[in-house]
């Protein structure tokens, strides 16, 4: 029977970093991952360019971790943003800073990132074993005691940090493995939801594919309980699909969908669109007024087919209880304020959102109350660490999943790897 001092199972960027971690803690370390090669999730993320963190203040960074942003401030402390870039540019890997602190390799290639891992944990003497599917967690007499793979094999370690994941894009290999082992040590699993995917709406201009493929851009999108309170906003791109909603700001407010429609014991809930963010009601009314009164014969459709998409006008006009044609001369006294409130408030019913086939993160897993923040270390039973999505962790996209990867496998693998 092979044994080690901590076996890591999982070789995405939590598992990798964890390995790392531990055997620069001197322990003798094993990487067990049931596919072909390592970090195959990591070398599809931020468009195949890997989005390897964000450079945000980490009090500002948090917040874009709406999913337990708030228990990672100790495993920063230890492993941070800096730390990580520090950690790569010290492998030789130059990283450039993009919109909004996301931060890629240089090469554009997230293969870059992987390999470097790879590289780093091999030097430390890391077996790095693929093809290795892991069955089960073996507990006995009160602790952890190793791993049992699936050929049957037991492999002994007195520290196993569990790295599997969480359940989205499940050809990648996360496919939800790690949870029973956590049960079965006695933690409890917080509900999975698909988190960081696209919102599925049965609007009629939705079925009908009237608006697919139409971007909209600098927008605000708001998700409304049914007393119409927004319960989150996002400004920034997003675009109509021929299901619904995806892109950017979509992304951010998609995790947020089921808990309204559990929380109000509803099916479909409200979505608003403010097609210019920037201008107050009165402003913007002044703006489509005078663009409006410069051409006062010409229908307005044609009027403001440069200011707000074309494609939109149609459903807007209707909204507005105005015929498509109609021009400035006739426009009746008082349509303004309807109008104005159809580009400002333009609504739609959501039913949910895609599948864990098409979401980026998993919401829920392992309860943090569970957790040591400072060690990812369970604390129910010892010997036993996670790391990276199988916890009840979720940012948004822009580096933040991959960050908390990081520090989560950084901090489980130094603690394990000290055999605490
Ligand atoms: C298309 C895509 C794009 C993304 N883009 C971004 C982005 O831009 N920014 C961002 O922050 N996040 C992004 N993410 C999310 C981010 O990639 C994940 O949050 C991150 O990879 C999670 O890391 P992890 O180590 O916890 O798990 P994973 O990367 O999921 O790795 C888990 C590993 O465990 C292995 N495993 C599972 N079960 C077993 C078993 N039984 N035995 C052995 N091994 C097992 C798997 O084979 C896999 O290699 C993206 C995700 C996707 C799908």
């Amino acid at each position: 029977m092979k044994k080690y001092d901590v076996v890591v199972i999982g070789g995405g960027p939590s598992g990798l970093m964890a390995s790392i971690a531990a055997a620069q803690q001197g322990a003798t370390v094993a990487l067990l991952d049931k596919g072909d090669k390592l970090g195959r999730k990591l070398g599809i993320s931020g468009g195949g360019r890997c989005n390897v963190t964000n450079a945000k203040e980490i009090d500002e960074l948090i917040t874009y971790i709406p999913g337990g942003g708030r228990f990672l401030h100790s495993a920063f402390a230890l492993f941070s943003n800096r730390d990580i870039i520090a950690f790569f540019e010290g492998l030789g890997i130059a990283l450039k800073e993009e919109d909004n602190g996301r931060m890629f390799p240089v090469s554009d290639k997230a293969k870059t990132v992987v390999d470097a891992l790879i590289g780093k944990a091999k030097s430390l003497g890391v077996a790095l074993l693929v093809h290795h599917p892991v069955q089960e967690v073996i507990y006995k007499e009160g602790r952890t005691y190793g791993v049992k793979l699936i050929s049957g094999e037991i492999v002994r370690a007195d520290a196993v940090v569990v790295a599997t994941g969480g359940k989205s894009v499940p050809h990648t290999g996360s496919t939800g493995d790690g949870y029973p082992w956590a049960e079965a040590a006695g933690h409890t699993i917080t509900e999975l939801y698909p988190t960081e995917t696209p919102i599925v709406s049965k609007e009629p201009f939705i079925a009908n594919r009237e608006l697919q493929g139409l971007s909209l851009r600098n927008v605000k999108l708001s998700l409304l309980d049914p007393k119409g309170k927004t319960v989150v906003a996002h400004q920034g791109d997003m675009i109509f699909t021929h299901f619904g909603l995806s892109g950017p700001i979509a992304l951010r407010c998609s995790g947020f969908i089921r808990g309204v429609k559990k929380k109000h014991n509803v099916s479909q809930v409200t979505m608003s669109i403010d097609l210019f963010p920037e201008q107050k009601p009165g402003a913007l009314e002044n703006h489509l007024r005078q663009l409006a009164a410069a051409e006062p014969k010409k229908a307005l459709k044609n009027v403001f087919k440069g200011t707000i998409p074309e494609r939109l006008l149609p459903l807007l006009f209707k909204r507005a209880n105005l015929p498509e044609d109609i021009t400035y001369e006739h426009l009746p006294k008082t349509p303004w304020q309807d109008w104005i409130q159809a580009l400002k408030n333009f609504t739609l019913q959501v039913t949910g959102t895609r599948s864990f086939e098409e979401a980026f993160v998993t919401g829920g897993g392992v309860h943090l109350k569970e957790i040591d923040p400072k060690t990812m270390g369970s604390k129910l039973m010892p010997g036993l660490y996670f790391c990276g999505e199988i916890l009840d962790v979720h940012g948004y996209t822009g580096g933040y999943n991959i960050t908390a990867a990081f520090t989560t496998g950084y901090t489980a693998g130094h603690h394990a790897g000290k055999r605490e």
